[in-house]
């Protein structure tokens, strides 16, 4: 399992980078691509994803992580990421790197 590290408002944060194997033998939710845990400040993400699911689903748990307000926004934080990932890859300036 890839992990990095990274500050998010003030606070060292671990990301994990899981393939769906990886996910199972954790025994992680399986109907999600990701989950942030605010008492760890771990992001757990899986990397089987497209580019564009990878990113969305990355930026969904980064948003969650970086807003305690927004951690419950479910919603908001839905769309945030999808449009902010949307628009990132549209620029073709933004590269994803992903297991699929
Ligand atoms: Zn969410």
């Amino acid at each position: 399992m890839e992990s990095v590290e990274t500050v998010i408002n003030g606070s060292v944060w671990t990301i994990n980078l899981l393939t769906y194997r990886q996910w199972k033998k954790k025994r992680l939710p399986q109907k999600t691509w990701g989950l942030c845990n605010r008492s760890s400040k771990t992001i757990t993400i899986r990397i089987d994803l497209s580019k564009q699911s990878f990113l969305d689903t990355l930026l969904h748990e980064l948003i969650h992580a970086q807003n305690e307000l927004l951690f419950e926004a479910e919603e908001t934080v839905t769309r945030m990421g999808t449009d902010i990932a949307k628009a990132l890859l549209a620029t073709e300036r933004v590269f994803v790197v992903t297991a699929k």
